[in-house]
């Protein structure tokens, strides 16, 4: 199944958040696909375009700390964003954010965090019954327990997973997560956890992990261990999908999940263009390998797999998203 609901897009821009990555990936990836001379006449049938979840108080509980949730819901709210969007700098001026261009109030930004949190539990839930989905947003992996990070106020993967622990749908899952960037937010929020058990493969330098180890005292959580991780170098791209499979079978030998949910950020591309991506240099059909290494390793095993769509910036990003779908619902298609 696909799941969008292309109310919840706008871009940053509206916020007076300056930064000039047009997000139209997920219109480009749909019109690839409606416009597929097979997929085309097929895709109502694979799609569910409304989104009627919703994410609670409660679920928040479950994964960030109570004054981090009361100060979403304070006039704090405005600094916590600032803070995860990275719009102040050293000095305390803003950076890369200009309110005066702003027609949208940055408050409006968890909202879409939360709808998007929404997103990612219905999606599991589409997985659970129908085996797979594919969520066309989520991925907010750098959430932590007490502060948003990365552009990630809050993390829709934990939430989503915890909601249905809570709700006796699943016992265990995987995060199995290919973004570009450490998810060190789901791996810090999961530490210890064996009913989560989580994989991240990711640039080995840069980007979450370019801060100081230690903060305030205490370790900085992006340091935190996932239960599997796969730093890669700059250079070894090569030996990325044969070190993701090793990956994907250790993770087998440390649970059996009913679900798992895949974090298949399209920033490792080549042609990504945010700098903070740049390394990492996957081909396109480098890509799409890791992509169908993933599911098929999860289907063999009858595993129920919700994918998000995660970290892709640029013009090229939908790409990759396109020709993983193309595959997957030609064999559903075909079934
Ligand atoms: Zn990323």
């Amino acid at each position: 199944m696909l799941l969008y609901d292309l109310t919840q897009k706008f871009s940053l821009q509206e916020f007076g958040i300056e930064i000039p990555l047009k997000d139209d990936r997920v219109t480009k990836t749909l019109e690839y696909l409606a416009n597929h001379p097979v997929l085309g006449s097929l895709l109502d049938r694979f799609s569910v375009k409304v989104i009627d979840e919703e994410i609670t108080r409660e679920d928040l509980l479950r994964v960030h700390s109570r004054d981090y949730v009361d100060r979403l819901f304070s006039e704090k709210l405005e600094q916590e964003v600032l803070w995860a969007y990275e719009l102040i700098d050293d000095h305390g001026n803003y950076h890369r954010y200009n309110p005066a261009n702003a027609r949208l109030p940055l408050s409006l930004l968890l909202k879409n965090d939360l709808d998007k949190a929404a997103g990612v539990l219905q999606c599991c839930k589409l997985a659970l019954q129908k085996g797979f989905c594919f969520y066309f947003g989520g991925g907010s992996h750098h959430a932590q327990a007490d502060f948003g990070n990365g552009f990630c106020i809050v993390n829709d993967i934990v939430i989503a997973l915890r909601n249905l622990q809570a709700n006796q749908m699943i016992e265990k899952a995987w995060v199995i997560d290919v973004d570009a960037h450490k998810g060190d937010g789901t791996a810090a929020l999961t530490f210890r956890d064996n009913s989560i058990t989580t994989l991240s493969i990711h640039m080995a330098k840069g980007w979450p992990l370019d801060g100081p180890e230690y903060i305030q005292g205490g370790l900085n959580p992006s340091f935190i261990s996932s239960d599997i991780d796969i730093p890669i170098e700059s250079g070894e791209e090569d030996a990325y999908l044969e070190r993701l499979e090793k990956g994907l079978k250790k993770l087998e030998a440390l649970s059996t999940p009913q679900i798992a949910l895949v974090v298949l950020g399209a920033d490792p591309y080549e042609k990504d263009e945010l700098p903070s991506t740049s390394g990492l240099r996957l081909s396109l059909e480098q890509m799409k390998k890791r992509d169908l290494m993933i599911y098929r390793f999860l289907k063999e095993r009858d595993i129920p797999q919700a994918h998000l769509m995660a970290g892709g910036y640029g013009a090229e990003c939908w790409q990759v998203y396109a020709n993983f779908l193309e595959h997957v619902l030609l064999e559903q298609g075909n079934r």
